[in-house]
């Protein structure tokens, strides 16, 4: 459970004094029958894919003895090949989880005297691996519920030339509002910053056709970083494995900050089959859209106002009281995310199932008959 803000415990130890009082990340991990909140994939591995990552593991167990490589090349040349867009090995960097891989680049490019920016509402370890690296947070304003959460191009390129932050945070699709970003925001960005820019795409395989990815702006653009995951299209959030592509000296000054054999022999076999049986691994992705758009659709005759999305969740509006119907929706077994804004919920698109039972306690809670649905 997160520790509430300046404990005793805090205040008895000898902690770093930019870290009294701060709350670490905790999104409940609450044993219901329908978990909706952390937008992992609701899918299990299949059979297929599991078979081939237990494979793959199993040759690397007699050889623990010793250490893993260090430049997980192997790896590097397959999520190249998986991203495509020309890349090369050396313009890939990975680590335990993409919230290594940003904790990477801010040890490197921000740390203490330096500062980092976002823009609110956004993922919310970007400030939090910020306060971790003693990077400052300067927390910039998107669009409202109104303007549909969008992050305007003049509007962000000029925050971040008034504040000149040392890297600047875009995130797209955004969590938590699902909204896709348009490359003109991110080279409006980036022309206006004389930081690292980084593009958390996260959820990137969900977005809607037409979406672009920011890794058709890397060329010539030396201080941009595109980060992505396999926590959720390629549902092995448990495995642990994201990474960034970026121009080839972004990821060997990464090299400084790493601690060596950061990656297990384990995680690189394993991320490497589960690459090799991508085709299996992203099947359910179409399945997780339809849930995705199934709840777009269906929310407004609940009285309910939800925010078009491009990941794997949706971001939805119109509640009296956001607390009590997180509560209300947790008694009847479904649980979804708080995620800090006034009268708003977020919820993770599952299965057919877990998405009819998320829309059927909704109804209740909203009192909407099923009738007249
Ligand atoms: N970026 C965004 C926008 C996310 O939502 C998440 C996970 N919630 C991550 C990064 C980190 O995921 P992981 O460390 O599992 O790759």
């Amino acid at each position: 459970m997160p520790t509430p803000a300046g404990t005793e415990v805090h205040a008895r130890l000898p902690l770093r004094e930019d870290l009294r009082g701060q709350v670490p990340y905790g999104a409940p991990q609450l044993d219901v029958p329908v978990r909706l909140n952390t937008n992992e994939n609701s899918y299990d591995v299949p059979a297929e894919a599991a078979e081939a990552i237990m494979d793959a593991v199993r040759a690397e167990v007699g050889h623990l003895n010793r250490y893993p490589d260090r430049e997980f090349a192997a790896l590097r040349a397959d999520l190249a090949a998986y991203l495509g867009h020309d890349l090369a090995a050396e313009q890939i960097w990975a680590g335990n989880g993409s919230n290594e891989v940003l904790q990477h680049v801010l040890q490197a490019f921000g740390g203490p005297g330096r500062v980092a920016m976002g823009f609110s509402p956004g993922y919310s370890m970007h400030p939090i691996i910020s306060a971790g690296t003693g990077t400052g947070w300067i927390d910039g304003a998107r669009g409202r519920a109104g303007a549909g959460f969008d992050l305007d191009p003049g509007s962000a390129a000029g925050q971040v030339a008034d504040r000149d932050p040392d890297v600047v945070f875009l995130c797209s699709p955004n969590n938590p509002t699902g909204t896709a970003l348009s490359l003109d925001a991110v080279r409006a960005v980036y022309d206006a910053c004389r930081g690292m820019v980084v593009v958390d795409e996260a959820y990137a395989e969900f977005a809607r056709p037409g979406t672009p990815s920011a890794l058709t702006l890397l060329p010539g653009r030396e201080r941009l970083v595109v980060t992505r995951t396999m926590s959720k299209a390629f549902a092995l959030a448990g495995a642990r494995l994201g990474y960034l592509a970026a121009d080839p000296a972004v990821c060997d000054a990464l090299r400084l900050v790493r601690l060596p054999y950061h990656l297990s022999a384990l995680t690189q076999a394993a991320a490497r089959a589960a690459l090799a049986q991508a085709a299996v691994l992203l099947s359910t992705v179409e399945a997780i859209k339809a849930q995705r758009d199934r709840i777009v659709g269906e929310l407004p005759g609940l009285g309910l106002v939800p925010v078009p999305s491009d990941a794997n969740f949706v971001l939805f509006g119109g509640l009296d009281d956001e607390r009590a119907a997180w509560q209300a929706l947790l008694e009847r077994g479904v649980l979804v995310r708080e995620i800090g804004i006034a009268h708003h919920l977020r919820v993770t698109a599952g299965t057919p199932e877990e998405t009819g039972a998320f829309l059927r306690a909704t109804a209740a809670v909203q009192n909407v008959s099923e009738g007249s649905r």
